[in-house]
């Protein structure tokens, strides 16, 4: 099973891809994170990055696309993957119409975890996560709850940079709703709930 997960940053993507990994052992690949890990590691996809990122704003299309184009073909996708923050403009969405037909593997479904703009500034500006182990908490969590590891606030997750991403995403990244409801792969689940109450939802919608 090939999954996209569309939604505003914030919307609750991670979350639910982690719980599709634990149940299900999809394959997760988040762009976010391999970015992020390019930019701490200094290496050159991550020089390139880092400012992007910083303000918020979109790291430039052929750079993402190559990423994923190598990232794709690794063996651990093979049983299926959970796309998680890419493909994020309508170019992006169509190099991996491309590279999964160059695979054989089909998408089965584009999953929008919608939620509403405020609702997501309050959230980001609160969230925290693992060094260890990449859990996502909130500031209430002094310590991770899964791992015990520290808890750290992302740099772009302060007011001013989340509001760029949030008009990032309405002009880049929402035209990609109409672009898999045209493919008839859209289905859209409310993200503003308890993230199990969504999942229950996630894996109605998905048949699992
Ligand atoms: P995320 O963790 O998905 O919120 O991504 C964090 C940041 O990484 C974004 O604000 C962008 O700067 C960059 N990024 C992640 N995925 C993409 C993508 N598919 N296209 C362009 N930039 C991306």
């Amino acid at each position: 099973m090939n999954i996209v997960l569309l939604g505003a940053p914030g919307a609750g993507k991670g979350t639910q891809a982690a719980k599709l990994v634990e149940e299900e052992g999809l394959c997760h690949i988040s762009t976010g994170d391999i970015l992020r890990a390019a930019v701490k590691n200094q290496t050159p996809l991550g020089v390139k990055a880092k400012s992007y990122m910083d303000a918020g704003d979109l790291v430039p299309d052929d750079l993402i696309i190559d990423l994923m184009k190598e990232r794709i073909q690794q063996p651990d996708t093979e049983k299926g993957v959970i796309l998680d923050g890419f493909p994020r403009t309508t170019t992006q969405a169509v190099a991996l119409d491309t590279m999964l037909s160059e695979l054989g593997r089909p998408l089965d479904a584009a999953l929008l975890i919608d939620v509403d703009p405020e609702v997501i500034v309050n959230r980001l500006c609160s969230r925290r996560m693992c060094k260890e182990c990449g859990h996502i908490g909130t500031a209430a969590d002094a310590a991770c709850p899964k791992c015990g590891g520290e808890m750290y606030q992302r740099d772009d997750d302060n007011e001013t940079t989340v509001r760029n991403r949030l008009d990032v995403y309405e002009k880049s990244t929402s035209p990609l709703i109409d672009y898999y409801r045209g493919c008839e792969l859209l289905v859209t689940i409310d993200g503003d709930r308890d993230p199990q109450v969504v999942y229950t939802d996630v894996k109605e919608a998905l048949k699992l």
